[in-house]
């Protein structure tokens, strides 16, 4: 099976990339909620939460702080935004790469969907 986001890693499918470093790229999600929508990804293929070793750790917290560069440089990081990761079918997981959403630039009410 071929993973969409490993693809969009590799350069083997297209995609709007805003941040990348050694270990985690971010880019526009194709199907954004709000003005900004953006998906933070760990370059290792990680299925989800529930495949999550104590190892991850360390690129798990660095989707956190490229979550906080990113919100900054789309000037959100004031007013706040989402950081929302789903996890499995009842949690709303549809490409099952690990990543976190980061969502701003309108205000979010607890429901989105
Ligand atoms: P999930 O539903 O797993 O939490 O989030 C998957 C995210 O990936 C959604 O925001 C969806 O729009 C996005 N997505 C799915 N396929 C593609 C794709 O081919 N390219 C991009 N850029 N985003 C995608
Ligand atoms: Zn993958």
């Amino acid at each position: 099976m071929t993973c969409i986001f490993c693809s969009i890693i590799e350069r083997k499918a297209p995609a709007t990339i805003v941040y990348e470093d050694d270990t985690v790229i971010a880019f526009h999600t194709i199907n954004p909620i709000a003005p900004v929508h953006l998906l933070i990804v760990p370059k290792r293929h990680i299925e989800s939460v529930n495949t999550l070793l104590p190892e991850d750790e360390g690129i798990m917290g660095h989707l956190f702080t490229a979550a906080r560069t990113l919100a900054d440089h789309e000037g959100i990081a004031q007013a706040g935004y989402r950081l929302v990761t789903n996890t499995g079918p009842d949690g709303g997981q549809s490409v099952y790469h690990i990543h976190m959403h980061l969502i701003g630039g309108r205000h979010l009410p607890f429901r989105f969907d």
